[in-house]
């Protein structure tokens, strides 16, 4: 155990590995930056920040420079005479909404995104959704989240953009399997594939690809994680009765397969049959992994907290390449959610919650890894000083579940060791 001069840290001895609970100096994205794959994904849904200028460039930098003749987001301004007060926020942004919506009829799903403004001047954007909903209902459901930067890491904009979803969720307690989070439409469509193989033909996805395809939910509903990052989505979904599946996260060919068996144990399937069934599909991954394992095996790894996907990558990483996680650190850490993973990581690895910048980073530079999983503010000085990196919202970006995208997901981690051997050459 460690603290820096500015942070403080303790053990928590809940979980099947140690963990480390570390607060002080973190270096993190906001939860705007999940818009840049939310607005992909739901694909009649518009995302409008309720922010700042430099709201405006982070959304727009994370998204790349992408030209698009109809845009789906954009940023209200919220320009210095509304922070001091001097004009009726809730009457420009009516009119920002009602601009917006007469121009562009495909929207079906508007969401207000809060940002660090909008909470500053105490702008309430639930109730200025109430009252835009109650205007331009039926045919637009406006819905609001915050994206704020204010203790939060860029992951947690997807579950508050699911979470204000959950309670617009239809009612029904019939049996069914909820897969939750975010995944790229091939990943989708492969485990669609997969759960009709095995029978299980009442499956819904969450967030829809289209407004109007949202799931229902009830007692009946079983709901499964596909990403590690939610939390409140899980929270708001119990509320409505549904039943979480603890499993580990579909990452590589292992986690694949057991997160599809808890979901086929869940749903009365029998578990074994998974294997039958996706037998071939998990030989192919495992033949893909094996081509990156001679890059891989023995590479020391350490990871900073970033996108909350880092157990479960670290887990993938070790036990299906060889890497050797010589750090883990993770913004949050669900000790429910993450149980079966932690239980998966290599014993004695160190597992650390929060961040305190200085001292990791000495930790960092004393376990000389290999390479170094990092946010982007991270990435270019440690690349300055000779270490690899990687970048972590290129995991979120990229579609790494399931078994046809092990061979990618490998392939993310050995093209950084490959560009370094080629520059030393
Ligand atoms: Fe906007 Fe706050 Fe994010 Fe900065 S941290 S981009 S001010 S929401």
């Amino acid at each position: 155990m460690s603290a820096g001069a500015t942070g403080l840290a303790h053990v928590d001895g809940g979980c099947a590995a140690p963990v480390v609970v570390e607060r002080g100096q973190r270096a993190v994205f906001c939860g705007l930056t999940g818009i840049v794959w939310l607005h992909r994904k739901i694909q009649d849904a518009f995302f409008l920040v309720v922010g700042s200028r430099t709201c405006a460039h982070l959304v727009q930098s994370a998204a790349g420079v992408m030209i698009f003749a109809e845009p789906r987001f954009a940023t209200a301004i919220i320009e210095e005479r509304d922070l001091a007060g001097l004009a009726d926020a809730h009457e420009e942004l009516d009119r920002v909404v009602t601009r917006l919506l007469e121009r562009r009829s495909d929207i079906r799903l508007l969401f207000l995104v809060g940002s660090c403004p909008s909470e500053v001047i105490k702008l309430d954007l639930s109730r200025a959704a109430q009252r835009l909903s109650a205007r331009f209902a039926p045919d637009v459901r406006i819905l609001s989240y915050s994206g704020s930067g204010i203790e939060t890491t860029f992951t947690q904009g997807e579950d508050a953009c699911l979470a204000s979803l959950v309670p617009t969720l239809p009612h029904d307690d019939s049996k069914q399997l909820l897969v939750v989070g975010a995944l790229a439409d091939v990943v989708e469509d492969q485990m669609r594939r997969h759960f009709e193989a095995l029978g299980m033909g009442n499956v819904a996805f969450l967030p829809p690809r289209r407004a109007r395809q949202l799931a229902s939910v009830g007692s009946g509903t079983h709901f499964l994680l596909a990403q590690p990052f939610l939390a409140d989505t899980a929270r708001a979904l119990t509320e409505r009765g549904a039943q979480g599946i603890i499993a580990p996260f579909p990452l590589g060919a292992e986690g694949t397969t057991l997160w599809l068996e808890a979901a086929a144990r869940a749903m009365g399937v029998d578990a074994a049959l998974v294997r039958t069934v996706t037998g071939p599909a998990h030989d192919r991954a495992t033949r893909a992994l094996a081509s990156f394992k001679p890059m891989l095996a023995g590479k020391r790894i350490f990871f900073f907290p970033d996108s909350q996907l880092e157990v479960p990558l670290a887990r993938f990483l070790s036990r299906e390449l060889g890497m050797v996680p010589t750090e883990i650190g993770t913004p949050f850490l669900h000790r429910q959610h993450m149980a079966p993973e932690l239980a998966l990581l290599p014993e004695g690895v160190r597992v650390t919650e929060g961040q305190d910048l200085e001292s990791q980073l000495v930790r960092c530079r004393e376990a000389r890894p290999d390479m170094v999983v990092c946010g982007l503010g991270l990435a270019n000085p440690l690349e300055a000083q000779g270490v690899t990196t990687k970048w972590s919202i290129e995991l979120v970006f990229t579609p790494i579940q399931g078994y046809e995208q092990a061979g990618d997901l490998a392939e993310l981690f050995a093209r950084p060791l490959v560009r370094r051997t080629r520059l030393a050459v």
